[in-house]
């Protein structure tokens, strides 16, 4: 049991009115929120220092136009925030601010931290299409028994970190019924107590786990176990990856929506990496072909080789992906792989290091590695 809040309005209009509480309140300086912006309401990030401007705000709705891991990572980079923000970001989102923080390129210091348990994200076409606000009813509906939403990401299905770690304060979703007109915020830190005192609703104790919240659980891991059997991901291997990424672009959309990736130059954008003549030919000296333009393959094997211990599966890379790869799922399972052997998840503990930074000797010793003395 933890302390919670129980508020006598929806999730959504509860968050909102909290939200507006603490600017009023002057609590905190700004909120980062999902909102609904111009004319068609386009879901999209803002940031907002006045209370009245959260009118369009809606904080819950299923929808990832940027990781805001990353977005908060970009504000907070240099230095902390000199006034706190308050950020209601998804679990995947939350867990990319911390590795981010593990890497050097966030500061959490005066960050209200606020998430909730997670149906999933719909794909971003939903987003330019407006086809979004038809399918929420069905979506709380399957959250609240437990059940994986239609229509989601492909990896939000396999996702099984949709609790949040490391929020100050944590809504309740999953297993909420829909338009009960009653919301459960979970109290995880003496801030988020703190934030609280005078909003309205009974202060309680609660939990969060809930029959709905196992048998989500569950699916997800059926779904998972699917996914990373498909054809296009099982078994995959140089000839598989040159088959998958042969349609790639090269536009480099996947890694610049990527909160993990973070580079200010990366290399394969570098002068080092520029297509030139000479290359061609040395190339084409020992091969009597070669793809144009060069290095797809080199490309995502780097990427992956630099990252892919932090991915947190968030999906932004297969949605923004003009030829339909399923980079996301790919990364997703590499990483699961790697992480797998160090028992590491992405994002979960901000004091356990990341696995590349720290060595143990017998690290290894379960894949047959000896014992390496430096
Ligand atoms: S990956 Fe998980 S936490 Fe992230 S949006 Fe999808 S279900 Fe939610
Ligand atoms: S590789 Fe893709 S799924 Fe993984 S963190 Fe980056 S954008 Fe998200
Ligand atoms: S978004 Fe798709 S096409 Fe563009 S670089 Fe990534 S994998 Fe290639």
């Amino acid at each position: 049991m933890s302390d919670a809040l129980t508020i006598a309005k929806s999730p959504e209009e509860a968050l909102r009115a909290f939200l507006q509480f603490l600017l009023r309140e002057k609590k905190v300086g700004a909120v980062l929120t999902l909102d609904r912006i111009g004319k068609s309401a386009v879901p999209a990030y803002s940031l907002i220092t006045d209370a009245s401007e959260l009118e369009s705000a809606s904080p819950l709705l299923p929808m990832m136009p940027a990781n805001a891991g990353k977005l908060l990572a970009e504000l907070t980079e240099l230095a902390p925030s000199p006034e706190p923000i308050a950020a209601v970001l998804k679990p995947c989102e939350l867990r990319a601010l911390v590795e981010l923080r593990k890497l050097n390129q966030a500061n959490l210091d005066n960050l209200l931290l606020i998430s909730f348990t997670c149906g999933g994200v719909f794909p971003l076409a939903l987003r330019n299409d407006g086809g979004i606000d038809e399918r929420l009813l069905p979506y709380r509906d399957a959250l609240a028994k437990g059940e994986v939403a239609d229509g989601i990401r492909p990896t939000c299905r396999a996702c099984e970190h949709f609790v949040p770690y490391n929020a100050d304060l944590t809504v309740a979703l999953v297993g909420t019924p829909a338009g009960d007109g009653t919301s459960t915020f979970l109290i995880n830190s003496d801030r988020g107590a703190e934030v609280l005192e005078g909003f309205e609703g009974n202060r309680t104790e609660a939990k969060l786990e809930s029959v709905a919240l196992d048998t989500l659980r569950a699916k997800r891991a059926e779904e998972a176990s699917k996914l990373y059997a498909a054809p296009e991901t099982a078994a995959l291997g140089l000839d598989g990856l040159v088959s998958v990424f042969g349609r790639c672009l090269s536009c480099r959309g996947c890694s610049n929506v990527c909160p993990i990736c973070y580079c200010e130059l990366c290399y394969f954008e570098s002068a080092v990496e520029d297509p030139t003549p000479s290359k061609y030919e040395a190339q084409l000296s020992h091969r009597k072909a070669t793809r144009v333009p060069p290095g797809t393959i080199a490309f995502h094997l780097g990427r992956m080789t630099h990252m892919v211990i932090s991915c947190v599966g968030c999906g932004m890379c297969s949605d923004v992906c003009p030829v339909g790869i399923p980079v996301a799922t790919l990364f997703s399972m590499a990483g699961r792989s790697a992480a797998g052997v160090f028992a590491y998840v992405p994002g979960k503990d901000l004091d356990e290091d990341l696995p590349l930074k720290k060595y143990e000797a017998d690290e290894l010793s379960h894949l047959g590695v000896e014992r390496i003395e430096s």
